[in-house]
Protein backbone atom coordinates (compact mmCIF):
# COMPACT_ATOMS: atom_id res chain seq x y z
CA UNK A 1 0.00 0.00 0.00
CA UNK A 2 1.24 3.58 -0.53
CA UNK A 3 0.81 6.53 1.30
CA UNK A 4 0.44 9.98 0.36
CA UNK A 5 2.23 13.38 1.44
CA UNK A 6 0.70 16.92 1.90
CA UNK A 7 2.79 19.66 2.02
CA UNK A 8 0.76 21.95 3.89
CA UNK A 9 1.44 25.75 4.90
CA UNK A 10 0.50 26.55 8.39
CA UNK A 11 0.29 29.87 7.53
CA UNK A 12 2.57 32.64 9.60
CA UNK A 13 1.30 31.78 12.77
CA UNK A 14 -2.32 32.62 14.27
CA UNK A 15 -3.58 28.76 13.82
CA UNK A 16 -6.61 30.51 12.13
CA UNK A 17 -4.50 31.53 9.37
CA UNK A 18 -4.85 28.07 7.68
CA UNK A 19 -6.37 26.88 4.74
CA UNK A 20 -9.94 24.76 4.48
CA UNK A 21 -8.21 22.11 2.81
CA UNK A 22 -4.72 22.32 5.44
CA UNK A 23 -7.47 21.82 7.91
CA UNK A 24 -8.59 19.02 6.73
CA UNK A 25 -5.91 17.32 5.75
CA UNK A 26 -4.27 17.83 9.25
CA UNK A 27 -7.51 16.31 10.81
CA UNK A 28 -7.03 12.86 8.12
CA UNK A 29 -3.51 12.85 8.65
CA UNK A 30 -1.73 9.52 10.44
CA UNK A 31 1.60 11.49 10.98
CA UNK A 32 2.50 15.28 10.95
CA UNK A 33 5.76 15.92 10.49
CA UNK A 34 6.36 19.74 11.68
CA UNK A 35 8.81 22.32 11.45
CA UNK A 36 10.28 24.76 14.54
CA UNK A 37 8.03 27.90 13.47
CA UNK A 38 4.65 26.05 13.24
CA UNK A 39 2.02 27.15 16.05
CA UNK A 40 1.35 24.26 18.66
CA UNK A 41 -1.69 25.67 19.09
CA UNK A 42 -2.47 23.72 15.39
CA UNK A 43 -0.77 20.46 16.37
CA UNK A 44 -2.59 20.15 20.21
CA UNK A 45 -6.26 19.46 19.25
CA UNK A 46 -4.91 16.66 16.33
CA UNK A 47 -5.03 12.64 17.05
CA UNK A 48 -2.40 12.51 14.41
CA UNK A 49 1.38 11.28 15.61
CA UNK A 50 3.40 14.10 15.41
CA UNK A 51 7.44 14.29 14.91
CA UNK A 52 9.44 17.23 15.38
CA UNK A 53 11.94 17.73 12.40
CA UNK A 54 12.45 21.72 14.04
CA UNK A 55 15.09 23.46 12.42
CA UNK A 56 17.21 25.83 14.70
CA UNK A 57 19.40 28.47 13.54
CA UNK A 58 22.33 26.67 13.58
CA UNK A 59 21.25 23.05 15.03
CA UNK A 60 19.43 21.02 12.74
CA UNK A 61 17.25 18.40 14.13
CA UNK A 62 17.54 16.27 11.37
CA UNK A 63 19.08 17.17 8.16
CA UNK A 64 17.34 18.02 4.96
CA UNK A 65 17.82 14.61 3.25
CA UNK A 66 16.79 12.95 6.54
CA UNK A 67 13.27 14.96 6.18
CA UNK A 68 13.07 14.07 2.77
CA UNK A 69 13.70 10.12 3.29
CA UNK A 70 11.71 9.99 6.56
CA UNK A 71 8.57 11.43 4.44
CA UNK A 72 9.50 8.47 1.94
CA UNK A 73 9.92 6.15 4.71
CA UNK A 74 6.19 6.97 6.25
CA UNK A 75 4.56 7.68 2.69
CA UNK A 76 5.67 3.73 1.85
CA UNK A 77 4.57 2.47 5.07
CA UNK A 78 0.89 3.23 3.15
CA UNK A 79 0.36 6.51 5.91
CA UNK A 80 -1.32 9.60 5.25
CA UNK A 81 1.97 12.39 5.66
CA UNK A 82 1.43 16.07 6.09
CA UNK A 83 4.03 17.99 5.98
CA UNK A 84 3.60 20.87 7.76
CA UNK A 85 5.69 23.82 7.20
CA UNK A 86 5.75 27.50 8.52
CA UNK A 87 3.68 30.14 5.90
CA UNK A 88 3.86 28.65 2.54
CA UNK A 89 5.67 25.66 1.84
CA UNK A 90 7.10 26.93 -1.20
CA UNK A 91 8.35 30.09 -0.04
CA UNK A 92 12.08 29.42 0.90
CA UNK A 93 12.20 26.78 3.73
CA UNK A 94 13.29 23.91 1.13
CA UNK A 95 9.45 22.43 -0.11
CA UNK A 96 10.31 22.80 -3.74
CA UNK A 97 13.14 19.90 -3.05
CA UNK A 98 10.85 18.19 -0.48
CA UNK A 99 8.52 17.98 -3.71
CA UNK A 100 11.26 17.10 -6.24
CA UNK A 101 12.90 14.35 -3.59
CA UNK A 102 8.85 12.55 -3.58
CA UNK A 103 8.37 12.56 -7.23
CA UNK A 104 11.65 11.00 -7.90
CA UNK A 105 10.68 7.88 -5.84
CA UNK A 106 7.13 7.98 -7.35
CA UNK A 107 5.70 8.87 -4.05
CA UNK A 108 2.13 11.05 -4.67
CA UNK A 109 2.16 14.00 -3.03
CA UNK A 110 0.38 17.75 -3.47
CA UNK A 111 0.91 21.35 -2.11
CA UNK A 112 -1.69 22.76 0.05
CA UNK A 113 -0.54 26.59 -0.19
CA UNK A 114 -0.23 28.67 2.94
CA UNK A 115 -0.45 32.14 3.83
CA UNK A 116 3.23 33.48 3.62
CA UNK A 117 4.54 35.78 6.40
CA UNK A 118 6.49 37.34 3.83
CA UNK A 119 3.15 39.08 3.08
CA UNK A 120 0.37 38.92 5.64
CA UNK A 121 3.35 39.19 8.69
CA UNK A 122 3.24 43.00 7.32
CA UNK A 123 -0.40 43.22 7.33
CA UNK A 124 -0.12 42.14 10.94
CA UNK A 125 2.19 45.42 11.99
CA UNK A 126 0.32 47.67 10.09
CA UNK A 127 2.46 47.47 6.87
CA UNK A 128 0.13 46.81 3.78
CA UNK A 129 2.95 45.36 1.39
CA UNK A 130 1.60 47.62 -1.80
CA UNK A 131 0.50 51.62 -1.47
CA UNK A 132 -0.99 53.11 -4.42
CA UNK A 133 1.12 56.55 -2.84
CA UNK A 134 4.12 54.37 -1.86
CA UNK A 135 5.03 51.26 -3.42
CA UNK A 136 3.76 49.51 -6.72
CA UNK A 137 5.69 46.38 -6.70
CA UNK A 138 7.28 43.62 -3.82
CA UNK A 139 10.17 41.83 -3.75
CA UNK A 140 10.88 38.48 -1.03
CA UNK A 141 14.45 38.17 -0.67
CA UNK A 142 16.54 35.75 1.22
CA UNK A 143 18.65 37.19 4.01
CA UNK A 144 20.31 34.02 4.65
CA UNK A 145 23.20 34.52 1.81
CA UNK A 146 24.38 30.67 1.68
CA UNK A 147 21.09 29.51 1.33
CA UNK A 148 21.37 31.29 -2.28
CA UNK A 149 24.87 29.86 -2.87
CA UNK A 150 25.76 33.76 -4.55
CA UNK A 151 25.81 37.20 -3.38
CA UNK A 152 22.92 38.95 -4.33
CA UNK A 153 22.48 41.65 -6.81
CA UNK A 154 22.80 44.57 -4.62
CA UNK A 155 22.80 46.86 -7.08
CA UNK A 156 19.38 45.82 -8.63
CA UNK A 157 17.86 45.58 -5.19
CA UNK A 158 18.81 48.48 -3.68
CA UNK A 159 17.29 50.69 -7.32
CA UNK A 160 14.00 48.68 -6.96
CA UNK A 161 10.90 51.36 -5.87
CA UNK A 162 8.92 48.69 -4.39
CA UNK A 163 8.71 47.22 -0.69
CA UNK A 164 11.80 45.03 -0.03
CA UNK A 165 10.95 42.11 2.42
CA UNK A 166 14.09 39.98 3.59
CA UNK A 167 13.47 36.75 5.30
CA UNK A 168 16.06 34.77 7.54
CA UNK A 169 18.06 38.13 7.23
CA UNK A 170 18.05 38.73 11.10
CA UNK A 171 22.45 37.50 10.76
CA UNK A 172 22.88 39.61 8.75
CA UNK A 173 21.38 42.72 8.74
CA UNK A 174 24.37 44.56 9.21
CA UNK A 175 25.29 44.14 5.95
CA UNK A 176 21.74 44.17 4.21
CA UNK A 177 21.54 47.43 5.16
CA UNK A 178 25.16 48.03 4.60
CA UNK A 179 24.67 46.88 1.05
CA UNK A 180 21.74 49.19 0.23
CA UNK A 181 23.27 52.23 1.29
CA UNK A 182 26.17 51.81 -0.48
CA UNK A 183 24.60 50.76 -3.61
CA UNK A 184 22.25 53.70 -3.44
CA UNK A 185 19.55 53.65 -1.11
CA UNK A 186 18.75 56.39 1.23
CA UNK A 187 20.06 55.85 4.73
CA UNK A 188 16.45 57.74 5.95
CA UNK A 189 14.58 54.67 3.86
CA UNK A 190 12.06 53.68 6.14
CA UNK A 191 12.46 50.22 8.00
CA UNK A 192 10.67 47.73 10.22
CA UNK A 193 11.22 44.61 11.87
CA UNK A 194 8.83 42.23 12.86
CA UNK A 195 9.64 39.17 15.06
CA UNK A 196 7.10 36.16 15.30
CA UNK A 197 4.26 37.98 13.31
CA UNK A 198 0.70 37.37 14.01
CA UNK A 199 1.87 35.24 16.97
CA UNK A 200 1.02 35.97 20.31
CA UNK A 201 4.68 37.06 21.03
CA UNK A 202 4.64 39.56 17.97
CA UNK A 203 6.94 42.67 18.17
CA UNK A 204 7.83 45.39 15.64
CA UNK A 205 10.20 47.97 15.51
CA UNK A 206 10.74 51.27 13.26
CA UNK A 207 13.65 52.89 11.88
CA UNK A 208 15.58 53.83 8.74
CA UNK A 209 18.57 52.15 7.10
CA UNK A 210 21.06 53.58 8.84
CA UNK A 211 19.88 53.26 12.61
CA UNK A 212 17.57 49.75 12.39
CA UNK A 213 20.49 47.43 13.28
CA UNK A 214 21.00 49.59 16.95
CA UNK A 215 17.47 50.01 17.51
CA UNK A 216 16.71 45.78 16.67
CA UNK A 217 20.12 44.95 19.33
CA UNK A 218 18.76 47.43 22.07
CA UNK A 219 15.47 45.61 21.66
CA UNK A 220 16.89 42.14 22.11
CA UNK A 221 15.21 40.81 18.71
CA UNK A 222 16.32 37.90 16.93
CA UNK A 223 15.15 34.96 14.48
CA UNK A 224 12.00 34.60 13.03
CA UNK A 225 11.64 37.91 12.11
CA UNK A 226 11.22 39.86 8.66
CA UNK A 227 13.07 42.94 7.49
CA UNK A 228 10.74 45.56 5.35
CA UNK A 229 12.57 48.14 4.02
CA UNK A 230 10.21 51.21 2.06
CA UNK A 231 8.25 53.43 2.37
CA UNK A 232 5.03 51.71 3.42
CA UNK A 233 7.11 51.24 6.76
CA UNK A 234 5.83 54.81 7.46
CA UNK A 235 2.13 53.72 7.87
CA UNK A 236 2.45 51.41 10.48
CA UNK A 237 1.73 53.98 13.65
CA UNK A 238 -1.35 54.62 11.83
CA UNK A 239 -2.35 51.10 10.84
CA UNK A 240 -0.93 48.84 13.71
CA UNK A 241 -3.34 46.76 15.38
CA UNK A 242 -4.82 47.50 18.94
CA UNK A 243 -7.08 45.05 20.20
CA UNK A 244 -8.05 44.66 24.15
CA UNK A 245 -6.39 41.74 24.27
CA UNK A 246 -3.33 41.61 21.71
CA UNK A 247 -0.14 39.96 23.21
CA UNK A 248 -1.36 37.80 25.68
CA UNK A 249 -1.61 33.61 25.41
CA UNK A 250 -3.98 32.31 27.34
CA UNK A 251 -4.97 28.38 28.50
CA UNK A 252 -7.82 26.65 27.92
CA UNK A 253 -8.95 22.94 28.51
CA UNK A 254 -11.16 22.82 24.83
CA UNK A 255 -9.70 20.98 22.23
CA UNK A 256 -12.09 21.84 19.59
CA UNK A 257 -12.01 26.09 19.64
CA UNK A 258 -15.67 26.75 21.36
CA UNK A 259 -17.42 29.53 22.08
CA UNK A 260 -14.98 30.74 24.39
CA UNK A 261 -11.94 30.51 22.02
CA UNK A 262 -13.76 32.23 19.50
CA UNK A 263 -14.54 35.19 22.20
CA UNK A 264 -11.01 35.64 23.59
CA UNK A 265 -9.19 35.27 19.85
CA UNK A 266 -11.59 38.08 18.12
CA UNK A 267 -10.21 40.39 20.89
CA UNK A 268 -6.65 39.70 20.05
CA UNK A 269 -5.86 36.98 22.32
CA UNK A 270 -4.05 33.92 21.49
CA UNK A 271 -5.87 30.68 22.59
CA UNK A 272 -3.90 27.07 23.22
CA UNK A 273 -5.45 23.93 24.69
CA UNK A 274 -4.29 21.27 27.58
CA UNK A 275 -4.96 17.82 27.08
CA UNK A 276 -7.76 16.68 29.79
CA UNK A 277 -7.47 13.36 31.82
CA UNK A 278 -8.17 10.33 30.08
CA UNK A 279 -11.66 8.71 31.27
CA UNK A 280 -12.44 5.19 31.85
CA UNK A 281 -16.05 4.12 32.66
CA UNK A 282 -16.52 1.71 35.70
CA UNK A 283 -19.19 -0.59 36.32
CA UNK A 284 -21.92 0.44 38.52
CA UNK A 285 -24.98 -1.20 40.02
CA UNK A 286 -28.16 1.20 38.55
CA UNK A 287 -30.56 2.20 41.81
CA UNK A 288 -33.86 1.56 41.84
CA UNK A 289 -35.03 4.42 39.42
CA UNK A 290 -38.58 3.35 39.42
CA UNK A 291 -39.99 5.72 42.08
CA UNK A 292 -37.99 9.23 40.92
CA UNK A 293 -35.88 11.65 43.55
CA UNK A 294 -33.20 13.87 42.67
CA UNK A 295 -30.21 13.06 40.43
CA UNK A 296 -26.96 15.79 41.00
CA UNK A 297 -24.93 15.65 38.15
CA UNK A 298 -21.85 17.23 38.74
CA UNK A 299 -20.06 16.78 35.74
CA UNK A 300 -21.26 15.84 31.89
CA UNK A 301 -19.06 13.01 31.47
CA UNK A 302 -20.63 11.32 34.47
CA UNK A 303 -24.29 11.57 33.56
CA UNK A 304 -22.97 10.61 29.66
CA UNK A 305 -21.24 6.92 31.67
CA UNK A 306 -24.82 6.67 33.32
CA UNK A 307 -26.44 7.28 30.49
CA UNK A 308 -24.60 4.40 28.84
CA UNK A 309 -25.22 2.04 31.36
CA UNK A 310 -29.14 3.07 31.40
CA UNK A 311 -28.82 2.23 27.82
CA UNK A 312 -27.80 -0.99 28.50
CA UNK A 313 -30.32 -2.06 30.59
CA UNK A 314 -33.30 -0.98 28.39
CA UNK A 315 -33.96 2.33 29.42
CA UNK A 316 -33.92 5.86 27.68
CA UNK A 317 -33.91 9.56 28.85
CA UNK A 318 -37.79 8.59 29.54
CA UNK A 319 -36.95 6.68 32.87
CA UNK A 320 -36.04 9.63 34.61
CA UNK A 321 -39.22 11.13 34.72
CA UNK A 322 -40.08 11.38 37.45
CA UNK A 323 -36.79 12.66 38.73
CA UNK A 324 -35.73 15.81 39.62
CA UNK A 325 -32.08 16.99 38.14
CA UNK A 326 -29.57 19.10 38.96
CA UNK A 327 -26.25 20.12 38.52
CA UNK A 328 -23.26 21.86 39.94
CA UNK A 329 -22.13 24.07 37.23
CA UNK A 330 -23.08 26.03 34.72
CA UNK A 331 -20.91 23.52 31.78
CA UNK A 332 -23.17 20.38 32.92
CA UNK A 333 -26.30 22.83 32.37
CA UNK A 334 -25.20 23.98 28.70
CA UNK A 335 -23.62 20.30 28.09
CA UNK A 336 -27.15 18.99 28.99
CA UNK A 337 -29.35 21.23 27.19
CA UNK A 338 -27.03 20.10 23.73
CA UNK A 339 -28.29 16.53 24.87
CA UNK A 340 -31.55 17.47 25.01
CA UNK A 341 -32.18 17.99 29.09
CA UNK A 342 -33.01 20.68 31.03
CA UNK A 343 -31.62 20.44 34.05
CA UNK A 344 -34.12 21.43 36.97
CA UNK A 345 -32.01 24.01 38.59
CA UNK A 346 -28.49 24.41 40.70
CA UNK A 347 -27.63 22.08 43.78
CA UNK A 348 -27.44 23.78 46.90
CA UNK A 349 -25.68 21.69 49.48
CA UNK A 350 -26.93 23.83 52.28
CA UNK A 351 -30.83 22.64 51.00
CA UNK A 352 -31.99 19.59 52.86
CA UNK A 353 -35.36 19.77 51.24
CA UNK A 354 -34.54 17.79 48.08
CA UNK A 355 -36.94 14.87 47.35
CA UNK A 356 -35.29 11.39 48.64
CA UNK A 357 -33.37 9.44 47.09
CA UNK A 358 -30.89 12.00 46.47
CA UNK A 359 -27.76 10.26 43.97
CA UNK A 360 -24.73 12.24 43.54
CA UNK A 361 -23.34 11.46 39.77
CA UNK A 362 -19.60 11.98 39.36
CA UNK A 363 -15.92 11.25 38.88
CA UNK A 364 -14.49 8.43 41.39
CA UNK A 365 -11.68 10.89 42.94
CA UNK A 366 -14.07 14.15 42.76
CA UNK A 367 -17.05 11.77 44.64
CA UNK A 368 -14.45 10.94 47.14
CA UNK A 369 -14.18 14.42 48.61
CA UNK A 370 -17.05 16.09 47.50
CA UNK A 371 -18.91 17.64 50.31
CA UNK A 372 -22.61 17.28 51.52
CA UNK A 373 -25.00 14.35 52.35
CA UNK A 374 -26.53 12.45 49.94
CA UNK A 375 -28.54 8.38 49.97
CA UNK A 376 -25.99 7.38 47.31
CA UNK A 377 -22.66 8.41 45.64
CA UNK A 378 -22.22 6.89 42.04
CA UNK A 379 -19.03 6.99 40.43
CA UNK A 380 -19.68 6.28 36.85
CA UNK A 381 -15.76 6.92 35.59
CA UNK A 382 -12.39 7.50 37.27
CA UNK A 383 -9.89 9.97 35.48
CA UNK A 384 -6.25 9.23 34.58
CA UNK A 385 -4.63 12.55 34.37
CA UNK A 386 -2.35 12.72 31.48
CA UNK A 387 1.44 14.21 31.86
CA UNK A 388 0.77 17.70 30.72
CA UNK A 389 3.16 18.53 27.46
CA UNK A 390 3.29 22.53 27.74
CA UNK A 391 5.51 25.15 29.18
CA UNK A 392 3.59 26.82 30.91
CA UNK A 393 5.91 30.17 31.38
CA UNK A 394 4.43 30.93 27.82
CA UNK A 395 0.94 31.55 28.85
CA UNK A 396 -0.35 34.83 30.83
CA UNK A 397 -3.41 32.83 32.28
CA UNK A 398 -6.00 30.17 32.40
CA UNK A 399 -9.17 29.81 32.02
CA UNK A 400 -11.06 26.75 34.11
CA UNK A 401 -14.70 27.09 33.02
CA UNK A 402 -15.60 23.88 35.52
CA UNK A 403 -14.14 22.02 38.98
CA UNK A 404 -12.58 19.12 36.39
CA UNK A 405 -11.06 21.56 34.56
CA UNK A 406 -8.71 22.75 37.16
CA UNK A 407 -8.08 19.14 38.52
CA UNK A 408 -7.49 17.93 35.18
CA UNK A 409 -4.82 20.12 34.66
CA UNK A 410 -3.21 20.42 37.94
CA UNK A 411 -3.18 16.69 38.06
CA UNK A 412 -0.97 16.76 34.77
CA UNK A 413 1.02 18.95 36.11
CA UNK A 414 5.22 18.07 37.52
CA UNK A 415 6.83 19.77 40.15
CA UNK A 416 7.68 23.00 37.88
CA UNK A 417 4.75 23.30 36.03
CA UNK A 418 2.50 23.17 39.71
CA UNK A 419 5.00 26.16 40.88
CA UNK A 420 4.25 28.46 37.90
CA UNK A 421 0.23 27.23 37.78
CA UNK A 422 0.06 28.56 41.78
CA UNK A 423 1.16 32.14 40.89
CA UNK A 424 -0.89 32.38 37.55
CA UNK A 425 -3.93 33.94 36.99
CA UNK A 426 -6.61 31.79 36.65
CA UNK A 427 -9.75 32.89 36.09
CA UNK A 428 -12.94 30.39 37.45
CA UNK A 429 -16.37 30.36 35.74
CA UNK A 430 -18.40 30.45 38.71
CA UNK A 431 -17.72 30.15 43.24
CA UNK A 432 -17.92 26.61 42.85
CA UNK A 433 -15.21 26.42 40.51
CA UNK A 434 -12.93 28.85 42.33
CA UNK A 435 -12.99 26.80 45.30
CA UNK A 436 -12.13 24.07 43.59
CA UNK A 437 -9.16 26.10 42.80
CA UNK A 438 -8.17 26.76 45.92
CA UNK A 439 -8.55 23.27 47.04
CA UNK A 440 -6.37 22.82 44.51
CA UNK A 441 -3.65 25.24 45.66
CA UNK A 442 -3.97 27.86 43.04
CA UNK A 443 -3.45 31.30 44.97
CA UNK A 444 -4.25 33.53 42.03
CA UNK A 445 -7.52 32.65 41.30
CA UNK A 446 -10.19 35.55 39.93
CA UNK A 447 -13.75 33.86 40.14
CA UNK A 448 -16.00 35.02 37.62
CA UNK A 449 -19.83 34.76 36.63
CA UNK A 450 -19.82 31.87 34.68
CA UNK A 451 -20.59 33.51 31.28
CA UNK A 452 -18.02 33.78 28.28
CA UNK A 453 -18.52 37.95 28.12
CA UNK A 454 -17.55 37.95 31.92
CA UNK A 455 -14.27 35.94 31.51
CA UNK A 456 -13.61 38.02 28.17
CA UNK A 457 -14.17 40.94 30.42
CA UNK A 458 -12.30 40.06 33.21
CA UNK A 459 -9.53 39.57 31.69
CA UNK A 460 -9.58 42.84 29.69
CA UNK A 461 -9.80 44.33 33.48
CA UNK A 462 -6.76 42.18 35.00
CA UNK A 463 -4.40 42.81 31.70
CA UNK A 464 -4.80 46.77 30.80
CA UNK A 465 -3.07 47.83 33.57
CA UNK A 466 -0.02 45.48 33.67
CA UNK A 467 3.26 47.70 32.61
CA UNK A 468 4.63 44.89 30.76
CA UNK A 469 1.74 45.06 28.17
CA UNK A 470 2.22 48.32 26.96
CA UNK A 471 0.08 49.44 24.72
CA UNK A 472 2.23 52.45 23.44
CA UNK A 473 1.84 53.43 19.73
CA UNK A 474 5.50 54.83 19.50
CA UNK A 475 7.63 52.65 17.56
CA UNK A 476 11.01 54.58 16.51
CA UNK A 477 13.36 53.65 18.84
CA UNK A 478 10.57 51.80 20.51
CA UNK A 479 8.64 48.51 21.09
CA UNK A 480 5.55 47.84 20.24
CA UNK A 481 2.89 45.91 22.52
CA UNK A 482 4.90 42.69 23.85
CA UNK A 483 3.32 40.98 27.36
CA UNK A 484 5.46 38.50 28.13
CA UNK A 485 8.52 36.51 27.72
CA UNK A 486 10.07 36.53 24.52
CA UNK A 487 12.08 33.31 23.58
N1 LIG B 1 7.67 29.39 4.17
C1 LIG B 1 7.77 30.46 5.13
C2 LIG B 1 9.16 31.05 5.19
C3 LIG B 1 10.21 30.05 5.64
S1 LIG B 1 11.80 30.73 5.80
C4 LIG B 1 6.71 31.51 4.80
O1 LIG B 1 6.09 31.47 3.74
O2 LIG B 1 6.45 32.38 5.64
C5 LIG B 1 11.85 31.15 7.51
C6 LIG B 1 11.83 32.65 7.70
O3 LIG B 1 10.51 33.13 7.47
C7 LIG B 1 12.19 33.13 9.06
O4 LIG B 1 13.58 33.22 9.25
C8 LIG B 1 11.57 34.50 9.08
O5 LIG B 1 12.35 35.44 8.36
C9 LIG B 1 10.31 34.26 8.28
N2 LIG B 1 9.13 34.00 9.11
C10 LIG B 1 8.33 32.93 9.07
N3 LIG B 1 7.30 33.07 9.93
C11 LIG B 1 7.46 34.28 10.52
C12 LIG B 1 6.72 35.02 11.48
N4 LIG B 1 5.60 34.55 12.01
N5 LIG B 1 7.18 36.24 11.83
C13 LIG B 1 8.30 36.75 11.29
N6 LIG B 1 9.03 36.09 10.39
C14 LIG B 1 8.62 34.88 10.00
Amino acid sequence: MSGFVSLVGAGPGNPELLTLLGKRRLQEADVVVYDRLVNPALLSPLMAEKIDVGKLPHHHKFSQYQINDLLVKLAREGKRVVRLKAGDPYVFGRGGEESQYLRERNVAFEVVPGITSAIAGLGAAGIPITHRDFASSFHIITGHHKAAGKELDWRNIAHQEGTIVFLMGMEELGRITQHLIENGKSPQTPVAVIQWATHWKQRAVKSDLANISQVVTENKMSSPALIVVGDVVGLMDELYPHLPLQGLHLLVPFKEPSQLFAKLQDQGAAVNFFDRRLKMPLKFDLPDISHGGTLVVTDFAAFHFFQQTLLASGFDHRALLYWQILTTNHMVDRKLRDAGIISDGNFDMENSQYRDPVIVLGEQQTLSHLPGHYSEKIATYQAKPVAQQIDLTNFHAVIFPSSASASDLVEGCDADQRQRLVLMPCFAMGTMVAEECHRLGLENVIAVEPTFDAVVNAVERKFQNESSRSTSRQFRDNISPNPAKDN
